[in-house]
């Protein structure tokens, strides 16, 4: 039993600590091309949540990781079979009642740990801290938490290098052979604004790519991903331990 992961924890081992931070790892149930399973993202934030926890926990830091929310925003795919969406209003309601629960148990503090580029809490966060002010409300996206230049060939936006190292490293298993791949090219706007990233709208999925895949994965190695995995889950880490050490009323130098 891992004393900083709720769902493997029992009531007198909870009863007895004093936790100070919530960790909710959040993912999406989608698909990632022909080669990587429809949970990479749930993986990702499992594995991810739970790694970074054990080496904050052995920093001191007490933490605890809820269940990962297997379900995230997948509007702009709705024609993709099985591709589960959650709604941004959905998502509000669900984090409201984690919090709530936090917040009346004296849990001050929440990190959501975002696994799918296609959640955004930052508005979510911005409405449930005027309603509960004593909570520190957080969200994090592992996959900016490192430069993947560093360490992949080729930017991954959706089941490219990356994505096929990680799972590569923490699930070979699942993982079909590349050949098996589309090639994960995917077309752009048109519009010049979108291309610059000042301007943005959503991509219709299936309109964009074939395969479902945004990226090219053919350089993926599982050495790659074991080495993202440790530098990203180390940095991740150092934020709950920050955030942990915090002081909610001097939070600003
Ligand atoms: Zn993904």
């Amino acid at each position: 039993m891992r004393p900083y992961i709720l769902a493997e924890n029992n009531w007198k081992n909870i009863k007895e600590t004093t936790y100070e931070v919530g960790i909710l790892p959040w993912g999406a149930c989608e698909a990632h091309n022909y080669h990587l399973p429809y949970g990479t993202d749930i993986i990702e934030a499992d594995n991810i949540a739970s790694e970074s926890a054990r080496l904050a926990w052995e920093q001191g830091a007490k933490i605890i990781v809820l269940p990962t929310i297997p379900f995230g925003v997948n509007t702009g795919q709705f024609d993709v079979t099985l591709n589960i969406n959650m709604n941004p209003s959905t998502q509000l309601c669900v984090l409201r009642d984690v919090v709530e629960v936090l917040n009346r148990q004296g849990i001050y503090k929440l990190i959501i740990l975002n696994s799918h580029g296609g959640n955004d809490f930052k508005t979510m966060i911005r409405e449930l801290g005027l309603q509960f002010p004593n909570m520190f409300l957080s969200s994090c996206n592992w996959y900016q938490a490192v430069d993947q230049k560093t360490f992949f060939d080729h930017k991954d936006d959706h089941a490219g290098e990356m994505e096929t190292s990680v799972i590569m490293h923490l699930r070979p298993e699942l993982v079909r052979p590349i050949a098996e791949a589309g090639d994960g090219t995917a077309k752009k706007f048109r519009m010049k604004a979108i291309q610059e990233g000042w301007a943005w709208a959503e991509r219709k999925w299936l309109k964009v790519t074939k395969d479902t895949g945004v990226g090219d994965h053919r350089q993926a190695t599982p050495e790659k991903g074991t080495r993202y995995f440790a530098a990203v889950t180390k940095k991740v880490a150092a934020f709950f331990v920050d955030v942990a050490k915090a002081d909610r009323n001097d939070l600003y130098a």
